[in-house]
């Protein structure tokens, strides 16, 4: 495509490094440049409105134009723009938010480190594992084990802990003592004829002979995401946690729940460690914690651990990581008023009022004729594409048959995700009503149609 000299599409493919985008490609394509939001839609720079099915990146929970929001973030930077947490410096907001986080979070978590990024909290948990570990006398305990599939960030250890092959590629990762064992996927994973409890018992077998296998000393934490998210959208099978954290307590592994995505209301309780059940000793929380507005995220430890942390830290003289913005005043004020506005809408009442059409609606999309599953919970949910449903054989990854899905569901008006094995993704903002869910997934099905038709 030739773009007009100095437009912005111009001056995007000239100046601008893209992240995960094939470099190439956009040279050619350009970019789809956003200008603005409204409720649950976004518009284009011609104008064209579009339903954002994904939230953005799975994180505006509360939509494009929350005025509180905005309000919060003037009123903070007015008042207080900067203030550090280091050295016993605090700041009004991040203690009120801190509060207010640990009073939401499972009640196995006691302490947040507040931290920028969904990966930088995760850098921060495999740090505070490591410590934990050294402080203990236990220097050997330091092997993490994730899920092949998983997605926990971009920074050398997220990603390392990350279990997708294009956050690894050409990278040198993962790390060594970077692990990654089998994550649940019934569709192409399961036996025939083996049902959800059995396959969770073989999954968590394969745990325990890992953990096994490296030598239980050697082994310090299991990090997982109580629904996988970018790896494909997938719900775990009934029993799965609590079998895998019958095999974590046995081998005295930390547990890390990385609910970057699934926190704050997505899968119809304010955390899905609810849902599912989880009781984990570290929480990873980013995203829909400040509904996407301004980057903050948390690394959440038990209280057993933050006794070894302070042990180690005063030993060392310090706790020894914190960043320039760890706890930035601006982004505490917008995901503390973030979190009051979940709670004064009640918007986990509104995710149980509008995610049972959600996943009639999504569950339907699984009848397609190119759809060899559908699966989801609360409001997250995706269709993998497939070639041969009888057969559940996925395309050919080079044809890109879910970006292409993703391509034309965009020119239906609704922004989805692509991702790995032509799997495509919905997850709206939280606040989104009943009639948008009737559109979003008219437009996903219209989408799904014309893909149908070309392929022929
Ligand atoms: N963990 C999960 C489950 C995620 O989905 C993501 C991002 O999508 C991350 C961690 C990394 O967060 P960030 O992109 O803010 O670094």
């Amino acid at each position: 495509m030739t773009f007009q000299p100095n437009s912005p599409h111009a001056r995007d493919v000239r100046y601008h490094l893209h992240p995960y985008t094939n470099l190439k490609a956009h040279e050619e394509q350009g970019p789809l440049i956003i200008e603005r939001g409204e409720g649950v839609y976004v518009f284009d720079d011609s104008g064209k409105r579009y339903l954002e099915g994904l939230a953005g990146l799975w994180c505006t929970g509360l939509g494009f134009s929350e005025e509180r929001l905005a309000k919060a973030a003037y009123e903070q930077m007015r008042k207080l723009p900067y203030a550090h947490s280091f050295a016993h410096r605090s700041h009004p907001a991040v203690i009120d938010l801190a509060e207010k986080l640990i009073s939401l979070a499972p009640d196995s978590i006691s302490k947040v480190f507040f931290t920028n990024s969904g990966s930088e909290a995760n850098d921060t948990q495999v740090k505070i594992v490591r410590y934990y570990n050294n402080v203990r006398g236990r220097p050997e305990k330091k092997k993490i084990i994730a899920r092949k599939g998983s997605y926990h960030g971009i920074t050398l250890a997220s990603a390392s802990l990350t279990g997708l092959a294009y956050a690894h590629k050409f990278f040198d990762l993962p790390l060594d003592g970077f692990l990654h064992t089998e994550a649940p996927h019934p569709y192409h994973g399961a036996e025939p004829g083996e049902s959800e409890e059995d396959y969770a018992s073989r999954l968590a077998q394969m745990l325990d002979d890992m953990i096994v296998a490296e030598g239980p000393d050697t082994v310090a934490a299991f990090i997982a995401e109580p629904v996988m998210g970018a790896g494909g959208v997938m719900p775990p099978p009934a029993t799965y946690f609590e079998k895998i954290q019958a095999v974590l307590k046995k081998h005295d592994v930390l547990f890390i729940a990385d609910e970057v995505i699934c926190g704050f209301g997505r899968t119809g309780n304010m955390f899905a460690c609810e849902t599912y059940g989880l009781k984990p000793d570290m929480l990873t929380v980013a995203k829909q914690l400040s509904s996407g507005y301004l980057p903050i995220a948390g690394a959440m430890v038990s209280d057993e651990i933050y006794q070894v942390l302070k042990e180690g830290s005063a030993e060392a003289g310090t706790f020894g990581t914190g960043y320039t913005y760890t706890g930035h005043p601006v982004s505490a004020a917008v995901a503390l008023e973030t979190l009051n506005i979940y709670q004064e809408r009640d918007i986990v009442g509104h995710v149980r009022a509008v995610m049972g059409r959600f996943q009639e609606r999504l569950m339907a999309l699984g009848e397609h004729p190119l759809v060899g599953e559908a699966r989801g919970v609360g409001l997250i949910g995706a269709v993998e594409l497939v070639e041969d449903k009888a057969g559940k054989r996925n395309f050919d990854a080079a044809r890109k048959i879910g970006a292409r899905a993703a391509q034309l569901c965009q020119e239906e008006g609704v922004l989805l995700r692509p991702l790995a094995n032509d799997t495509v993704a919905a997850c709206p903002p939280l606040i989104i009503e009943p009639a948008q869910v009737e559109e979003l997934f008219d437009g996903f099905t219209r989408g799904l149609d014309r893909l149908a038709g070309e392929l022929g």
